[in-house]
């Protein structure tokens, strides 16, 4: 598939919030390439955030944060390399701009895919996963979490969910289940195995949104 040029006048900056109106809380894209890109928009929407789905990589200008939903990781990583991802996201990140990968979008960020080395990826956390490891039987299901940072359960939402088996030095856990753990992070780069946005419960994308805004760089509060 040809590769569509970047193009060379990037969006510029949406315009800043009227006079009056309540400070901003956060410009947040989402990547809607491919899979459950919706409900991500409307939970950062209800949380008050400035949401735009993104489409080309010139629309990652100006945002504090991009999310990569759930799909299906390879013809995600297929996707991204087509549309310019694979430089432009990792060119975001670096500038300081925050991830948050959700269930295939966790194993676009990883570093590692276990059994798939040749599966691209955007190596944004060093983690080492394998897709679809919670077993036939039990491929999609629910489980209440304790999330650090979040006050009783959290829903989590499981769908042929990737399992984390290694996380690297100074990566931040902030939830486990059965042993495993389930949301990882290191300053504004996050990594879900679970869906938040299918849980009817903002509190997670509250969380990321407060690492967006109110963390200064990347890895530097980990
Ligand atoms: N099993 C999918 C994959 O490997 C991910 C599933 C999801 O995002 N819900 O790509």
């Amino acid at each position: 598939m040809p590769v569509p040029e970047e193009p060379s006048n990037p969006l510029p900056r949406p315009p800043a919030l009227p006079a009056g109106a309540p400070a901003g809380p956060g410009r947040v894209g989402v990547l809607a390439l491919q899979g459950a890109f919706r409900e991500h928009r409307l939970a950062f929407e209800r949380l008050g955030a400035e949401v735009r789905e993104v489409r080309k990589p010139g629309q990652l200008d100006g945002l504090d944060g991009v999310v990569i939903p759930g799909g299906e990781s390879t013809t995600m990583a297929k996707l991204m390399a087509a549309y310019g991802f694979d430089r432009a996201l990792p060119a975001f990140h670096a500038a300081g701009g925050g991830v948050w990968g959700t269930c295939a979008g966790a194993i676009a960020v990883a570093t590692e895919i276990d059994g798939y080395p040749d599966q691209p990826r955007l190596a944004l956390l060093d983690l080492a996963v394998a897709r679809n490891a919670y077993g036939r039987q039990v491929a999609s299901f629910e489980a209440d979490l304790d999330v650090r940072g979040i006050a009783g359960p959290f829903r989590g939402v499981f769908i042929r969910a990737p399992r984390i088996l290694r996380v690297g030095d100074g990566l931040e856990t902030l939830s486990v289940y059965d042993g495993d753990p389930v949301a990882v992070a290191a300053g504004r780069t996050v990594a879900s195995v679970f869906h938040p946005e299918l849980s009817g419960d903002d509190r997670f994308h509250a969380l990321v949104l407060a690492r967006w805004i109110g963390t200064p760089q990347n890895g530097v509060d980990s």
